[in-house]
């Protein structure tokens, strides 16, 4: 399925600038080339909807990390429908409702592959989330580490604490440089760190396949992950970036159109009159152009 995964791609040239214009993608989840084009999309709509959200109200932004205990292949796709299903009443707790004002989130899927370790060789599905939250969060509204824990836990029908993270967007450093830097612009800096940590597609091809052979483990790591991936709403908004999302008029990412990935102007495809093609050579392992 993923053999001809952009083998040919046509650009329109206009000036200097080169623009994909048409181009076959497989769209198959565990596509590395599919998922470096999701991933930019992701990217590029996540910074629209935050700025635009900022712009309309005064927010800060949380991340938060919701995990459950590693499960076997056979295991996870239903232990992530039980997540998504979980997440739906986890958003509609009170204490969420009363400081949250809108959501990205995004599952992503890790495989444990450290030998001799109890968990080697099973699933770990978890969740990147990105909270909009009101400034009274950090005073009156405030949800600890534990509560956010237990609200989990809860709806996850779990009979052990999870593991959840939950850390406030800021610069990875505070230097006296940064106090300086004007305050929207530090507000967007820290911002990019957490849409580009967010955006980032659910499995990362480095974990599922090791090496460049036909093991039994790559073999069954694909077939767990393609099995599981299936249909799955990977990514979802909700509340004020859900509506954000809907008034930018972005495409929905799960019908993906993975050619057109920032702001395009349709004149100047139209108007490129040149065309490039480029097509993979499997011998060359590159591409060769052709006019
Ligand atoms: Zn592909």
């Amino acid at each position: 399925r993923m053999q001809h995964c952009a083998d040919t791609l046509l650009f329109k040239k206009s000036g200097e600038k080169l623009k994909l214009f048409q181009a076959y993608f497989c769209k198959v989840r565990l596509c590395p080339m599919c998922n470096w084009r999701r991933s930019l999309k992701i990217a590029f709509y996540n910074k629209q909807i935050v700025e635009t959200a900022n712009q309309r109200e005064n927010l800060r932004w949380v991340f938060l990390t919701l995990t459950v205990r590693n499960v076997e292949g056979s295991e996870l796709k239903m232990t992530m429908d039980s997540m998504t299903k979980a997440w739906n009443n986890f958003s509609r707790y009170a204490a969420f409702k009363k400081s949250v004002r809108g959501y990205f989130r995004a599952m992503e899927v890790t495989k444990n592959r450290e030998e001799n370790h109890q968990w080697n060789g099973t699933y770990h599905p978890h969740f990147h989330v990105l909270l909009a939250v009101k400034p009274s969060f950090f005073t009156s509204g405030y949800i600890k580490q534990s509560e956010w824990t237990s609200m989990w836990r809860k709806a996850m029908k779990l009979d052990y604490d999870p593991i959840v993270h939950v850390q406030r967007v800021k610069p990875k450093k505070e230097s006296p440089d940064f106090k300086e830097v004007e305050h929207d612009v530090k507000k967007a800096v820290e911002e990019q760190n957490a849409i580009l940590e967010v955006s980032k597609y659910p499995v990362k091809d480095s974990d599922v396949i090791i090496g460049d052979s036909v093991t039994s483990d790559n073999v069954e790591t694909i077939l767990d992950l393609d099995n599981a991936l299936a249909y799955k709403r990977l990514i979802a908004y909700g509340g004020l970036l859900k509506e954000v999302h809907k008034e930018l008029n972005l495409n929905d990412t799960d019908d993906e159109d993975l050619i057109h990935i920032g702001q395009e102007n349709a004149d100047e495809i139209a108007n490129g009159a040149i065309e490039v093609m480029a097509y993979w050579h499997v011998g060359l392992k590159n591409y060769v152009i052709s006019n």
